[in-house]
């Protein structure tokens, strides 16, 4: 009674479960044959190719007592010592016998790829050696050698009679098919994952690295993905126009002919339509995208740069065409379904990368003239200013002169106050809208150094001494000994803390004005709260946009430019802070500003 070997170990049992059945079915074939032909040890094989073209004989499946499966399941020996042992062999239909005697290697163990057991031989003519070679080469339907079924150890300790050739024979026929399906199998779990990963790579392209690149970035994942020699992406223009400029896996260059340009796009057109890919090879029948004479036209291109088959594959999104994508190849492999449907939905994937791509850089475009345009803005905002600085001084100059001439009438005198005060409030704007082109401008980065911002409130508070003492308003400060710094523009910083605690003592008319200076980890915070007017909800919303003034009579009757807080904003913006107010009509705000801190 033969003792059954447990063929699988618990790492086997897992892959098993991915290609359990025909793995299974290669190990009963196996035990069949130890336990009805009355053998000791089947060996069921089968050949891998290496990347440089050398092949070995890889143990898949063992049935039999004598060996542990672990020493030699996944075994593998080179190919070409069995075969030329066999060379030698007798023919016995599927198998071939080398009897001991005609064995030449020294190697027994690499060209029978198990190690032989130390046992002694038997007698008679018929009696088994150890060294006796019994195997059957396994094909597919292209006569390929794909695997092998070895026989060791007879029960009796005899060469096989005629009965056991008879139905050795039945189960070389099994074990082949059940290699040549095995490894079909392999093949296609390989296709699939490697489709898999070309669409994982293309899905993962980012749009923001603009489309040139996010195209190229795709194309090896492609190459690898598709086994394929190259890949090449035409991309069509906004009114579905192909360029003929093509991405290309290599860096050599492939420059589509004219008259192929205007064939690939409507080719590209109908197949996305019809979604469907479209084989073009020698021997190939003609795609109905194509007329023979455009077949022909492709075929002689193909042949020029050495291309012996293409798949054509139409990229878009929704009912767009986008463009096309060509995987090329320069065996005689075919293209299977599998290929084909895989590179239609990469088809789809790539269609949404180019449209992603696309949207980002018209986006990108925009903003680049946004800038430009805000750019434009402050300089023409700062060189009219500069313009008008001259006479305005002038103006402001002569009435000056002109208010305190003693022979003037007292109607003309009220004339000249007026231009005199209409002067300085033209000043006034003309000086804020320099300060806001110059913190608009985007040509001008921020340089930032830490800024005590305790400082800069009692800078503040000293220049604003005369005004504070002649109101009725108490300004009381909270900021901590050793000062508070931020990280920022010295003097942007100093215009946002007075424009602030101006404000505050501005629009408020008794009571009390308190400024705080905090730092909370990483950031400094500012804050100026008023018992003041305060704001109304509405006039909240726009507070920060140029030439605002409240609708509030009251506030309006103080002089102001409206343009304070929008350089506030500007400046906290810059400096990559906050801005937040608090305020409730009659009662009084707050203004928190938050920047980051310095150190
Ligand atoms: P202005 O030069 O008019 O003060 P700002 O841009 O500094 O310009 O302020 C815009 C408007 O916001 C002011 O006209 C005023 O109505 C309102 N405002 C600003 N700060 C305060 C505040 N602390 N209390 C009440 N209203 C304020």
């Amino acid at each position: 009674m033969t003792q059954r070997l447990s063929t699988t170990t618990d790492a086997d049992r897992e892959e098993h479960l991915t290609d359990g059945t025909f793995r299974d079915g290669l190990e009963l074939i196996a035990e069949g044959v130890t336990d009805m032909v009355g053998f000791n040890l089947a060996c069921i094989s089968v050949v891998r190719t290496a990347p440089d073209g050398s092949q070995d004989l890889e143990v898949l499946a063992l049935g039999g007592s004598d060996y542990s499966a672990e020493m030699v399941v996944g075994r593998r020996t080179p190919l070409a010592g069995l075969l030329g042992e066999l060379a030698k062999a007798e023919d016995w239909g599927r198998f071939r016998f080398l009897p001991h005697e005609l064995l030449d290697t020294e190697d027994v163990e690499n060209a029978y790829g198990w190690v032989v057991p130390d046992l002694v031989p038997g007698e008679g003519p018929n009696a088994w050696h150890p060294l006796d070679l019994l195997v059957a080469l396994l094909h597919d339907d292209h006569g390929n050698l794909r695997g092998s079924l070895a026989i060791d150890l007879p029960e009796n300790g005899l060469r096989p009679d005629a009965e056991q050739r008879r139905l050795l024979e039945k189960f070389a026929v099994q074990a082949e098919r059940a290699v040549v399906t095995h490894l079909e199998r392999e093949e296609l779990a390989e296709q699939v994952r490697l489709a898999e990963t070309a669409r994982t790579i293309v899905r993962s392209a980012s749009a923001q690295d603009g489309l040139s690149a996010v195209l190229q970035q795709c194309q090896a994942g492609l190459v690898e993905g598709f086994r394929c020699h190259g890949s090449w992406i035409q991309t069509f223009d906004e009114d579905g126009r192909g360029s003929g400029a093509i991405h290309t896996s290599s860096s050599s260059q492939v420059v589509l002919p004219v008259e192929l340009i205007g064939v690939a796009t409507s080719a590209a057109q109908t197949c996305w339509s019809e979604q469907r890919t479209v084989v073009i090879a020698p021997g190939h029948p003609v795609p109905s995208v194509l007329s023979d004479a455009e077949q022909h036209a492709v075929l002689a291109f193909m042949d020029d740069i050495r291309i012996t088959s293409l798949l054509f594959v139409p990229l878009g999104a929704g009912g767009e065409c986008l463009g096309n994508l060509v995987l090329t190849r320069t065996d005689d492999r075919d293209w299977t379904d599998l290929d084909r449907q895989a590179a239609l939905d990469i088809g789809h994937d790539l269609g949404r990368v180019v449209l992603n791509a696309r949207t980002f850089e018209r986006e990108h475009e925009l903003v680049l003239e946004l800038r430009a345009l805000d750019s434009y803005k402050s300089q023409l905002i700062a060189t009219v200013s500069h313009e008008l600085k001259n006479p305005l001084a002038a103006v402001a100059g002569y009435a000056e002169v002109l208010e305190s001439a003693p022979e003037l009438a007292a109607r003309s005198r009220s004339a000249v106050d007026a231009i005199v005060r209409g002067a300085g409030r033209l000043n006034r704007v003309i000086d804020d809208l320099l300060v806001l082109s110059k913190v608009e401008d985007p040509h001008r980065p921020l340089e930032p150094v830490p800024v005590d911002l305790s400082r800069l409130v009692a800078d503040t508070l000293e220049l604003l001494d005369v005004t504070i003492t002649q109101g009725q308003v108490d300004v009381v400060t909270n900021t901590p000994e050793g000062g508070v710094l931020a990280d920022g523009d010295r003097d942007e910083l100093a215009c946002l803390v007075t424009n602030l605690i101006s404000n505050a003592v501005k629009y408020t008319d008794l009571g009390k004005v308190v400024v705080t200076v905090e730092r909370h980890g990483s950031v400094t915070v500012l804050q100026v709260s008023d018992e003041g007017l305060g704001i109304s909800a509405d006039d909240q919303a726009r507070l920060f946009t140029e030439f605002f003034r409240s609708s509030n009579p009251v506030a309006t009757s103080r002089p102001g430019t409206g343009l304070g807080l929008a350089i506030v904003k500007r400046i906290v913006d810059r400096h990559g802070g906050t801005i937040t107010v608090d305020s409730e009509l009659g009662r009084g705000s707050t203004f928190t500003v938050t920047l980051p801190a310095a150190g």
